[in-house]
């Protein structure tokens, strides 16, 4: 067979449900830390940036929390996302493996980061808020939210990472075709944003630094809340209907996945995929192999500390428990910028430690070709995030291949490439190179964890 087959589901088989894996882990989570007096946190602490509602999806331990019929009433615009089989991919690879991804760039803003940014933004409308503060990176977080806050009637303000900002204008012109106002950070309008760029004039921006300056202005005002892309556990959860939709699919397929496979950047596409298959695992179904696959440049899960450390640059956070490579931690240029973030959700970090996934990295050019294998054979330019997925996807249908095995793999394909052309023109005229992180400056940041009683 020469064309992939689709696996759709109607409108109506949407999940109703999001899946929280914390009511199934053998283990609690490790408690959040109060940056001041080290001691857990409690809900009034994290109410200057948060709803009450979405403080309450961050910490509880229900299975199956109901997703809003506004929110689904959104979702329909996109979801269900289409699954398919990669037949052309594993008949260029030679491998009798049989390879699945789930298409999450089907949604307005190219990306999963939607999933999240719509239910965020509902929350806080619904609780009164006026306004959002962000941070972007490569701007599909950004531009996820300016469309959520478009829809949801909430003005959006996006501290976008100066270099992206510089090397990106289209998603910046995307956020504000959304409506979105889009600052390039560090920025003069945040004490924090100020003090850095009186120190580095030219500093090019961090993730970090852009949430502390996001964090500041919402902290500030009493009309303004903050939204996170990623890392946080209400953002997982909110992504597990990727999952929950996949397993319909992979039903409908009459297939289960022997190997599941998503690229990580703070973990949510990769928990949004995975986690109801863990779950499903843990409660006496099939556990498939779970692999998350991270830049080496930024290697949070290989090469990180799982440690107490803030989430931002300039302390501002609470301390969580995480795989961190050190909140001052600066990977070396490459173009998933998505994958840039020092730490990895505290959930995922914490699934890592229980044993339950596995975790590979791979360099961007490698990444490169492997997207550029997918596109020639499936169509679908992948983003540079979502390469390293398919990296790692590749990796285990060749494995299969050496094995002379016809394993099942599913994958997700978190976004499409339209916007990051620029990246793959760079990978053609062979200008990408792969720097390799800084070990001295690695163990510099990891020195810089600050100390917690055990
Ligand atoms: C942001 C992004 C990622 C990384 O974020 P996670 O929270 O780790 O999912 C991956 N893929 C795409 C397309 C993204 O936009």
């Amino acid at each position: 067979m020469s064309t992939p087959t689709k696996y759709l589901l109607q409108e109506s088989q949407m999940p109703k449900f999001w899946y929280n894996i914390q009511a199934d882990l053998p283990q609690p989570m490790p408690a959040v830390l109060h940056p001041g007096t080290l001691q857990p946190i409690g809900p009034d602490d994290l109410a200057p940036l948060f709803p009450m509602s979405i403080i309450e999806q961050e910490v509880t331990t229900e299975r199956e929390i109901e997703i809003p019929e506004p929110v689904r009433e959104v979702f329909r615009l996109w979801r269900p996302s289409p699954l398919f089989r990669a037949h052309r991919l594993e008949k260029a690879l030679g491998t009798p493996a049989k390879i699945f991804y789930k298409y999450e760039g089907v949604s307005p803003a190219g990306s999963h980061k939607p999933n999240s940014a719509i239910p965020q933004a509902f929350y806080n409308a619904q609780a009164g808020v006026k306004r959002l503060t962000t941070e972007t990176g490569a701007g599909q977080w950004g531009s996820s939210l300016a469309l959520a806050g478009q829809i949801f009637g909430l003005d959006v303000t996006v501290y976008q990472v100066r270099v992206s900002y510089d090397q990106k204008p289209y998603r910046r012109a995307l956020m504000e075709t959304y409506g979105a106002r889009c600052v390039a950070s560090p920025s003069n309008e945040t004490e924090y944003g100020r003090r850095v760029l009186a120190e580095h004039p030219d500093h090019p921006g961090s993730l970090g630094i852009a949430i502390s300056e996001a964090v500041e202005i919402a902290a500030q005002r009493e009309d303004t809340k903050y939204a996170l892309g990623s890392v946080l556990s209400h953002v997982l959860l909110h992504q597990t209907i990727i999952g929950l939709e996949a397993m319909e699919q992979m039903h409908m397929a009459d297939a289960w996945p022997d190997v599941v496979v998503a690229c990580t950047g703070g973990g949510s596409n990769f928990a949004g995929l995975a986690f109801p298959f863990i779950g499903h695992g843990l409660r006496g179904g099939a556990k498939p192999r779970i692999v998350a696959v991270e830049p080496s440049a930024c290697p949070s899960l290989t090469r990180g500390k799982y440690a107490y450390d803030f989430g931002d640059t300039a302390h501002l956070t609470p301390l969580t428990k995480m795989h961190t490579l050190g909140s001052t931690f600066t990977p070396p240029g490459f173009h998933a910028g998505g994958l840039r973030y020092h730490g990895m959700a505290p959930l995922v970090s914490h699934v890592r430690e229980l044993g339950l996934m596995e975790a590979q990295a791979y360099n961007q050019v490698d990444c490169f070709a492997a997207g550029v294998a997918f596109a020639r054979a499936e169509g679908i330019v992948p983003a540079p995030e979502a390469n390293h997925a398919v990296k790692g996807a590749i990796e285990e249908a060749l494995r299969c291949k050496r094995e002379g095995k016809s394993e099942t793999i599913l994958f997700n394909l978190s976004g499409h490439g339209h916007f990051d052309m620029t990246a793959y023109q760079n990978y053609f005229a062979g200008n990408l190179k792969d720097e390799g992180y800084d070990e001295k400056e690695l163990a510099q940041a990891l020195s810089g964890l600050p100390a917690v009683p055990a």
